[in-house]
């Protein structure tokens, strides 16, 4: 009897593409016909969470299937040791043939360089939308055309390149739709009419911690006129120019997911040509959220939900039904796991995630997740502004510790600010706008709660800041 035939892995990783940016999560604002066909054709991951809203941090929690704590890679300026095990060094390991290609933004040069690829064909650090660099193990060279489209030729040629029958596992990770928000040209009419704005666009931060007054990522305030292409026209008043400055920030980027949208369905109707759709785990992530206009902002970096939240997106015909929702919490940390059982090769145990293989062909391995540990390490006084937090969500609340100390990580600043508590109801507050943690009726739940976020520092083997108090039952 020949082996049962092991999956191919397509991993599409984009570059802060919001769930809410995708037709398939409800989209408000655009659509997104060949993502949605990764839903029609597998599932939708409803509560998938990034642990460390960061493009660098994210990427190494993804491939390493460890929290940024183990894996080192914490902000944007600590690379990752590249010969650490990844999913992908196993794969290599039991037979698969490896690539990368696209967006690696660990850091490059010896020892940040991929491994574990068979090939690599990378961007250099954020990469360039129009005639981007690539460097490869040959070197680096410049490639004439747009990014996004280019990332897939380069995937698909090495694909059609392979010979024999052993499975191949490629990730496709693309530098869109990461500021600065550069689109195709065959976008270019896209999106004019006027964008809807989100429902919390005007918070005004009354009750929340200082943090979210700090924050440089205001749409009325921190996008440039280099981010917006030109200067807002005169005589506005603040709320208009904030508006015009959302409405142009949003048109760019949501011309930039419409590229993304058009290679997604290239990659699909390839697999399909070859016959191998059915026969492939396919992937579509992004690696952390975004602000779209919402609370006022762009960006990332908060345990917010528009952050926090990854969409994901996933099909392997051959094995798993169609058309389901998964519901349960899963974060970045799973992935690595999740695709080695689906390869039918072990985790290593360094790996920190929880396998979702099984609840998708409705054989759960563990139980279900009881919520996700987040820690957002860098901590700058200069750009973002985003101070350095860590928490807990469980399925109703969700507990964030502002520690705003950056700890000595380097480039993060050496300042600090007191502490400060914020606690959600998301059952009764779904967009986040009341900070309940000084409320009363609210006591019980914020000391089971501090406790649990404890609980989870320890069994992560994460050290809570100095000024987090030791919960008195723990
Ligand atoms: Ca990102």
């Amino acid at each position: 009897m020949p082996a049962q035939r092991r999956p191919n892995i397509v991993f599409i990783l984009t570059d802060d593409h919001a769930s809410h940016a995708i037709g398939a999560y409800g989209s408000a604002v655009n659509s997104t016909p060949r993502i949605d066909e990764l839903a029609a054709h597998g599932v939708r991951f409803d509560n998938c969470f990034a642990t460390n809203s960061l493009c660098t941090p994210s990427r190494a929690s993804l491939l390493t299937g460890t929290y940024s704590h183990v894996n080192g890679v914490s902000t944007l300026v600590t690379p990752i040791d590249a010969s650490q095990t990844t999913f992908i060094s196993q794969l290599k390991a039991a037979g698969y043939r490896t690539a990368m290609v696209g967006k690696w933004h660990m850091g490059d040069g010896p020892g940040h360089d991929p491994q574990g690829f068979d090939y690599w064909d990378v961007l250099i650090e954020q990469g360039e939308y129009h005639d981007p660099r690539f460097l490869s193990a040959d070197g680096l060279r410049t490639v004439e055309g747009y990014a996004t489209d280019l990332i897939t030729d380069l995937s698909l040629a090495w694909v059609e390149g392979l010979e024999g029958d052993d499975p191949w596992a490629i990730l496709i990770w693309h530098k869109a739709p990461h500021r600065p928000w550069q689109p195709h040209p065959r976008h270019a009419e896209l999106y004019k009419d006027p964008i809807p704005l989100p429902r919390t666009w005007d918070d005004d931060y009354a009750t929340r911690s200082s943090s979210a007054r700090r924050a440089a990522m205001r749409i009325a305030e921190h996008l440039s006129a280099e981010d917006l292409k030109q200067n807002p026209p005169e005589g506005l008043s603040y709320e208009d120019e904030a508006l015009w400055k959302y409405q142009r920030y949003m048109e760019d980027y949501l011309r930039c997911v419409a590229a993304v949208d058009d290679n997604v369905g290239r990659v699909i109707d390839w697999l399909r040509a070859r016959g191998d759709f059915d026969d492939t785990v396919l992937l579509y992530a992004s690696d952390q959220g975004f602000f779209l206009g919402d609370h006022g902002w762009f960006d990332k970096r908060f345990m917010y939900e528009q952050s926090l939240r990854m969409p994901l997106l996933m099909s392997y015909p051959r094995k798993v039904a169609a058309g389901q929702v998964h519901d349960g919490i899963v974060t970045n940390v799973d992935y690595a796991q999740t695709l080695l059982e689906f390869a039918g090769v072990e985790s290593h145990p360094r790996m920190q995630g929880r396998s979702f293989a099984g609840d998708l062909v409705g054989k759960p391995t563990s139980p279900p997740a009881e919520g996700m540990y987040y820690r957002y390490w860098e901590h700058d006084d200069v750009f973002h502004k985003a101070p350095a937090h860590y928490g807990w969500r469980d399925t109703r609340y969700k507990l964030i510790y502002f520690y705003n100390d950056g700890m000595g990580i380097p480039g993060t600043g050496g300042f600090t600010y007191p502490g400060e508590w914020e606690l959600y109801d998301l059952e009764a507050d779904p967009d986040e706008l009341r900070n309940v943690f000084h409320a009363p009726e609210y006591r019980a739940v914020r000391s089971a709660l501090q406790i649990r976020l404890w609980r989870a520092q320890q069994a992560l083997g994460d050290e809570p800041h100095p000024s987090q108090a030791r919960p008195e039952a723990v």
